[in-house]
Parts: C-alpha cells; sequence; structure tokens
C-alpha cells in the first residue's frame, strides 16, 4: 500500500511538472487570468480532496484498492468467480470503470442537485493542468463511493483499479492541458484518447458544448452513444470557458467551496 501511494504521487508529480512546462511553451490559447489566481483554489480543492479521502478511507475503512483486496479475500465480485488471466481481467476492468465514470459524468450534468457539485469543476475560467485536479470534495466523495461499490460488484484485481486511477488521473491532466497539439496527431490520437482539443469543447459555457464530450480518457464512450462534439462552435481561441454567468469569484477557494450551495 505504501508503495502503491508512492508510485501514484510520483506519477502525478511527474506529469504534473512535465504538462506546466509543456503548456508555458506551447499554450493552445492566451491565458486571460494570471495563473496564480487559479491555482491557489485549483489547489486548494485538490488539497481538500486528499484530505477527504482520507477521512473517507478512516470512515469506511478502505477505498478502491482495499475493496478489491477485501473482494478477493472473500470471493465477492463477478472476476473472483472467474479466474480469467490477469491481462484480460485487467484490460476488461479499465473499460468497464472508464464506461462507469463517463457515464457518471454525463449523470452530473443531467441530475440538477449532482449538477450543482460538478459546476464547480466548470466554474474555472481557463482550462490548463489544475483544472484536471479541481472537483469538490463531496463530489470526490460520491466517485470514491461508486468506484468501491463497483468493486465488489465486479471483483478487478487491486492492480487493476491501481492502473485505472493512474491512467484516469495522468489522462484527465493531459486533457486539462492548454496545450497546442500538432492537428494531424490530435486528430490520430483523438481516435483513441480523449485530447486537449476535445475536451475544452465540455468546457464551453454553451449548454450544448458543455453537454458533450464527457469522456476523461477513452474517446469511444462519446462517439458509441453520440454525445460526441469535434470542435467549439466558436474556435478554441475565441470560445469562452466557464459557466454562463461567469465572472473572477471562482478563483477564490470558500467561493468554490461554498457554490454548490448557492442559488445560481
Ligand atoms: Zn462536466
Ligand atoms: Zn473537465
Amino acid at each position: 500500500m505504501e508503495h502503491e501511494t508512492l508510485f501514484r504521487l510520483s506519477v502525478f508529480l511527474g506529469l504534473f511538472v512535465l504538462l506546466a512546462l509543456a503548456e508555458a511553451l506551447l499554450p493552445r490559447r492566451a491565458r486571460r487570468t494570471p495563473r496564480s489566481q487559479r491555482w491557489v483554489a485549483n489547489w486548494g480543492l485538490s488539497l481538500l480532496n486528499t484530505a477527504t479521502l482520507w477521512l473517507l478511507a478512516l470512515a469506511l475503512p478502505l477505498l478502491a484498492v482495499g475493496a478489491a483486496l477485501d473482494a478477493s479475500a472473500s470471493d465477492l465480485g463477478l472476476f473472483n468467480a472467474l479466474n480469467w488471466p490477469l491481462w484480460v481481467e485487467i484490460i476488461l476492468a479499465i473499460l468497464i470503470f472508464d464506461f462507469a465514470i463517463w457515464a457518471q459524468h454525463l449523470i452530473t450534468h443531467k441530475v440538477p442537485l449532482l449538477w450543482r457539485l460538478h459546476r464547480v469543476h466548470h466554474a474555472d475560467t481557463e482550462t490548463d493542468v489544475t483544472t484536471a485536479i479541481r472537483f469538490h470534495p463531496v463530489e470526490i466523495a460520491l466517485s470514491m463511493l461508486l468506484k468501491i461499490g463497483l468493486v465488489y460488484l465486479i471483483g478487478p484485481s487491486a492492480l487493476a483499479i491501481i492502473l485505472f486511477e493512474v491512467l484516469l488521473n495522468g489522462t484527465a491532466m493531459f486533457n486539462h492541458a492548454n496545450l497546442r497539439l500538432p492537428l494531424p496527431f490530435d486528430r490520430a490520437l483523438r481516435l483513441v484518447l480523449v485530447t486537449p482539443d476535445m475536451h475544452r469543447v465540455h468546457h464551453s459555457v454553451h449548454r450544448a458544448e458543455h453537454d458533450s464530450n464527457y469522456g476523461f480518457s477513452l474517446s469511444l464512450w462519446d462517439r458509441l452513444f453520440h454525445t460526441y462534439i469535434a470542435q467549439p462552435s466558436e474556435g478554441h481561441d475565441e470560445m469562452h470557458i466557464g459557466l454562463q454567468w461567469q465572472d473572477e469569484r471562482p478563483s477564490k477557494l470558500g467561493w468554490s467551496l461554498w457554490l454548490p450551495f448557492t442559488k445560481r
């Protein structure tokens, strides 16, 4: 477990630094707000989310990886009854969990109460690598409960869950990055993975555009369920990011935490 935490933290910090540097060298859009204004709130939310997961781990007393070990020891879940080769189970588990996160994301846009939580992510006035860690702690806790439930149903190995979490975290940082990729490379890559240009459409102020491209890792689900929009109608340079009634308050941590409970 200690190795798992160290492995995840190293990948996260390594990728964060790489993507932050890449954004500075090859930005897709001109920055409208200084990084320092938004990063304090986004990092603040991320640290609060880590604390929330620690508290959840104490209360339950396990998270998704612990649940996978527990399900395996108690012979619970589909894969623990099937005895398929590990690599088959890992591929299937990643596909199932990625689909579940896609479906959860779509539901958070459709159910008004859940949208109140999720709009904290959308309130960011720009997208960059820190938008990937900008979520309300209650949404993070609900997402973890969903994953734990699914672990007991599917019975994946702990390794599959660790790989899935690293993939989800890594691809989320990548596709939120304000990064200019060569267009032919973007076109080829988005056949499989969600690229920054594809996910940026999801952060448009226009409802039809932000109700599209729900994927974080694989682009497959949006194509399959016809929720795919290739490019923003106003173009990547001119499009407005955030919520329709946007101002600069999302840069403030307290305002962001309180946003689900305000009238808007
Ligand atoms: Zn969303
Ligand atoms: Zn996003």
